[in-house]
């Protein structure tokens, strides 16, 4: 007997290895060679390498020496958040840092700044950043002669809601402040072009956009731009600014995927919108009480950010994945506790819609078949749970 196909939908998560890059890293894999070395094999790693930063740099209209590779995009975070910054050769000293507070535990950390240089800047009901309270932040640091680096999300990984990237970066420039923004999850979905957003750091990572994991970047606007300390000092891999040994196939495949992505962006975003709204009209028609988080933002074409009242999200995704659909949860589930997703907290929802709330995400391998496979399998789980959670209460 054959396997029942499964639907997979959490390409936030991690995006399937899209065919191109597979393709492009089976080429290098066999091929020795490292970057730094003079010899034949080691110009043609650094060729593909070379190759790789123009596509990554080209999805942001970026200059290639803008573009630095890491692991992921948790280094490339960690890398960009320091008070110790060089722009166009010169240090600038931030303060502060102020994130939005619905960012990826991975900007949330704060990194290189001391805990108390950190502040949370609130988002609306849908998830929006608060540009009153950007602004206001801004001018009291700024009245108290401190610079700041501002960190907002391009989209949130949990809601696919989608800031206005110009306009907080038009705010946070007129008050003097720098700006860093995670575009994890909307790098290859929607065009972003830094010049255009203002945008001076921007962080992506590879197996978001269908290239493998281990590899990310920490982009940069205007060349001469860095962290005045490399995260990792070593044999001035990257110019200097991220010490180690070339991932050539990873990176390689990263850039690949890339390419891919902006190839395709515009007819995929428009198939991934219709998909997204075939799945919410056959969620609002099966479920009149189910809502979606940000649903009244602009927002990623290929997330949905579905809440159930009277049921807890981990449930509901086992009885998923025993109907072959996979998802994932928008709360997170520490030490047998469950907390309520730090994002839907900040928007203000109730927690009973919170806590059951999963995710869908969509991406390039996603069919319409996936989309009603998900719709029937909560069409048998979400009252099958809700019956078994009444009776036990
Ligand atoms: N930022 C955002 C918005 C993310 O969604 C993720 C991955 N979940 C990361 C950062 C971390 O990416 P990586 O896995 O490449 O470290």
């Amino acid at each position: 007997m054959t396997p029942a196909a499964r639907s997979y939908l959490d390409h936030n998560a991690t995006s399937p290895l899209r065919p191109e890059a597979r393709a492009a890293m089976l080429d290098v894999l066999d091929a020795p060679g490292n970057a730094s070395s003079v010899h034949g094999e080691g110009r043609a790693a650094r060729a593909r390498l070379e190759q790789a930063r123009g596509a990554v740099a080209a999805l942001f209209g970026a200059p290639k020496s803008g573009v630095v590779f890491t692991s992921g995009a948790t280094e490339a975070n960690a890398l960009a958040l320091t008070p110790a910054l060089e722009i166009a050769g010169k240090p600038v000293r931030c303060d502060v840092l102020l994130a939005s507070a619905v960012e990826h535990p991975s900007v949330m950390r704060g990194h290189r700044f001391p805990d108390g240089a950190v502040e949370w800047l609130p988002v609306d009901g849908e998830g929006l950043l608060r540009l009153d309270a950007l602004e206001d932040t801004l001018a009291r640091h700024r009245a108290a002669g401190r610079t700041a680096l501002v960190s907002v999300m391009a989209a949130n990984n949990e809601t696919g809601v989608i800031q206005p990237l110009a306009e907080i970066a038009r705010i946070a420039h007129a008050h003097g402040a720098v700006v860093h923004c995670d575009a994890v999850q909307a790098a290859g979905r929607i065009a972003l072009d830094m010049d255009a957003l203002g945008l001076d750091m921007v962080t992506l990572s590879s197996h978001k956009l269908g290239g493998p994991q281990g590899a990310g970047a920490l982009v940069v606007r205007h060349p001469d731009t860095r962290a005045a300390t490399p995260l990792i000092g070593g044999g001035g891999q990257e110019r200097s600014r991220r010490g180690g040994t070339e991932n050539v196939a990873a990176i390689v495949g990263f850039g690949a995927a890339a390419a891919r992505a902006r190839q395709g962006l515009e007819p995929e975003a428009a198939r991934l919108a219709d998909l997204r709204t075939r799945f919410e009209t056959g969620l609002h028609a099966r479920f009149p009480d189910a809502a979606v988080a940000g649903a009244g933002a602009p927002r990623l074409p290929n997330t949905i950010c579905a809440m159930f009242g009277r049921i807890r999200a981990e449930t509901l995704v086992i009885a998923l994945d025993l109907s072959h659909v996979s998802v994932s949860a928008g709360s997170a589930c520490s030490s047998g506790k469950v907390a309520a997703s730090h994002v839907l907290s900040a928007m203000g929802i109730e927690a009973d819609l919170a806590a059951g709330a999963i995710r869908l995400s969509l991406g390039w391998s996603s069919t319409e078949r996936d989309v009603d496979a998900a719709l029937d399998a909560l069409e048998k789980a979400v009252p099958a749970l809700r019956a078994r959670g009444a009776r036990a209460a």
